[in-house]
């Protein structure tokens, strides 16, 4: 077990939350004008960026595809994202997770609807406090939609893990460093799969389950936040009709 005390004896996380609360996700789409599609996202302390451009031509040319679309991502932490400077380069922790970004994305976008061309997500993290690239891939693929971009269904993500021998939603910065599993999850809602499943950390098989299960309620709830952030700005307070209901039965829920 984690040295660290993350859990007190009223069963309350280092930030005031229990085991199975999510922090405060807010999302606002459009928020970049020269992007096509953007949104920001405040995951707890999280606060991030995504633009995206396209679909438009490929640079360099020989990148193209001749039956579908190129996506390409990029998450880059700020030099000020963290406690201390963050060198800007690209680290291999941030090139590993533009490409599960790009994995976890790729099966919701309707690549073949775009052949030859590219679609360029770039997801800027201003402040970091764990679980940045679960809120990234939420963002990104709020922004898509904000772009126009042919899609089967939104990503949401969420991590779980193990803290203080229990498994918790929504791991936070200390939480991710001090616990003793993090298992960061992206989940397409509607066609019920799961397109990133990460595990840092060591946890038996009914840990594991009980962890995923975790996760991918998390991604349900995120995805109610996303999906009523692409209503309010696109429909506004003329919500379609039904919706308005639904959205209040899945507050209730
Ligand atoms: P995620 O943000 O998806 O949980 P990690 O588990 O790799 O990704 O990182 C957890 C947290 O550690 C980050 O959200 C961030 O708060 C912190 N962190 C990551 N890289 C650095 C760094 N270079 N300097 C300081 N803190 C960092």
């Amino acid at each position: 077990m984690d040295q660290t005390i993350l859990i007190d004896e009223n069963g309350k996380r280092t930030d005031g939350r229990s085991i199975d609360d999510l922090r405060d996700v807010k999302i606002t789409i459009g928020v970049l004008k020269n992007a096509d599609g953007s949104a920001s996202i405040e995951f707890g302390k999280n606060k991030i960026m995504v633009a995206v451009y396209g679909p438009r031509e490929v640079h360099p040319k020989h990148m193209a595809l001749p039956d579908r679309c190129v996506l390409r991502c990029r998450y880059h932490m700020s030099p000020f994202s963290t406690d201390t400077r963050k060198n800007p380069a690209p680290s291999r922790r941030e090139v590993e997770i533009s490409k599960v970004m790009r994995e976890a994305l790729e099966p919701a976008i309707m690549l073949e609807d775009y052949p030859r061309a590219a679609i360029d997500v770039f997801v800027e993290v201003l402040q970091a406090d764990g679980g940045s690239r679960c809120a990234g891939i939420a963002a990104a693929s709020v922004a898509l939609a904000d772009a126009g971009v042919n899609m089967k269904d939104l990503v949401a993500a969420c991590a779980a893990g193990k803290v203080n021998d229990k498994i918790v939603l929504d791991i936070n910065d200390i939480e991710d460093k001090e616990g003793s599993a993090d298992m960061p999850v992206a989940y397409l809602p509607n066609l019920e799969q799961i397109t990133l499943l990460q595990l840092d950390g060591i946890l038996n098989e009914s840990q594991f389950n009980e962890c995923l299960e975790k996760a991918i309620h998390g991604c349900k709830m995120v995805y109610e936040i996303q999906r009523k952030a692409l209503i309010e700005k696109y429909f506004g307070n003329d919500l379609p009709e039904g919706e308005e209901k639904e959205l209040e039965e899945n507050k209730e829920n």
